[in-house]
């Protein structure tokens, strides 16, 4: 385990010397030969349906040069001191008997300075899941470096455990994830956290803008992890893997210090996605029969009813619902 972390750190401190190119004189290129190069783009019905291979190869040499950055991960060295995974308690669990709320999300203005640039897609088709891989740095500090250092790299938002910051548009793209990725995806910084309780809220305020921006886009949450690399949620790691383009790992092990992995993330976007679609779905009956993406917590968003409350009245002794199962909520 140690072996691995220090193996990823090498790779996460030395990923940014490939991007150096200037961004003016590669502007300056795209559109003297804007004339040659037509009919590259393809619609956002067509790219929803393509595989990485096929998405990847409708990108001319002028599109890998000019998108060839990576959001920067300073960290030379993960934490080590943290406990291992079992010390942690279910981290959506956690989310759900707190009720934990996402933070509002606000924007940026310096986001109307950064280059803009259209998709590949006209519009993105997933979210690129991102951690900042520094320790010790906080979520206002990370911005401001990437405001900085914007024609290096740059991101369309961070989640911290206290607040949303959109940073870059989302009509355009944005360079965190490789030439290869950047022309399709929406990408989110997740900011570094030094408690349990950070954590969680932390990761539910990504979850959150993540299930926002894909229902904002008419895109439904999938996890592309573990599909070959095609759904509208996806790690970096994933983008290394099946995209190319850049060799990140993020969000991987930072998750797994706090005991957490993609898969619980993506259910936690599944949650967000199917109360923001839920939202007007308001419960005021005696009873609730259970359906399909109802969680304990959304019923009782839904029907003002604790959850706390709900459990007492069923009888539950965990957070488990089954489709077709009649709650009491009085
Ligand atoms: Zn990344």
């Amino acid at each position: 385990m140690m072996k691995y972390k220090f193996g990823t750190a090498l790779i996460l401190s030395s990923s940014l010397l490939l991007s150096q190119s200037s961004f003016y004189v590669n502007a300056e290129e795209k559109s003297n030969e804007q004339t040659e190069n037509t009919s590259k783009s393809i619609s956002f019905e067509q790219a929803q349906k393509m595989k990485p291979k096929e998405l990847t190869n409708l990108l001319t040499d002028e599109d890998l040069k000019l998108h060839n950055k990576v959001a920067e991960h300073q960290s030379t060295e993960l934490e080590t001191n943290r406990n291992t995974n079992e010390a942690y308690q279910n981290v959506n669990g956690y989310i759900d008997q707190n009720n934990i709320k996402p933070s509002a999300i606000t924007q940026d203005t310096r986001m109307n300075s950064l280059p803009k640039y259209d998709y590949k897609s006209d519009k993105f088709i997933g979210v690129v899941i991102h951690e900042t891989a520094n320790p010790n740095s906080t979520i206002d500090e990370e911005i401001n470096y990437m405001y900085n250092n914007y024609e290096s790299a740059f991101v369309h938002a961070y989640a911290g455990s206290s607040k949303i910051v959109q940073t870059a548009s989302s009509d355009y793209l944005a360079w965190g994830a490789g030439a290869k990725a950047n022309p399709y995806f929406y990408q989110i910084e997740l900011a570094q956290s030094s408690t349990f309780d950070q954590f969680a809220k932390s990761v539910n305020n990504q979850a959150y803008l993540t299930a926002k921006m894909l229902d904002q886009n008419g895109l439904k949450p999938s996890l592309a992890d573990h599909n070959g690399g095609t759904g509208t949620v996806i790690s970096h790691n994933a983008i290394s893997q099946y995209y190319g383009g850049t060799d990140h790992t993020d969000p991987i092990n930072y998750f797994s210090q706090w005991g957490y992995d993609m898969d619980q993330f993506y259910s936690l976007v599944q949650k967000h996605y199917n109360q923001l679609n839920e939202a007007s779905d308001t419960i005021t009956g005696d009873t609730h029969t259970v359906a399909s993406g109802d969680t304990l917590y959304n019923i009782s968003q839904r029907s003002g009813v604790s959850v706390d409350n709900i459990k007492e009245l069923n009888d539950l002794s965990s957070n488990d619902l089954t489709v077709g199962q009649v709650l009491k909520l009085k």
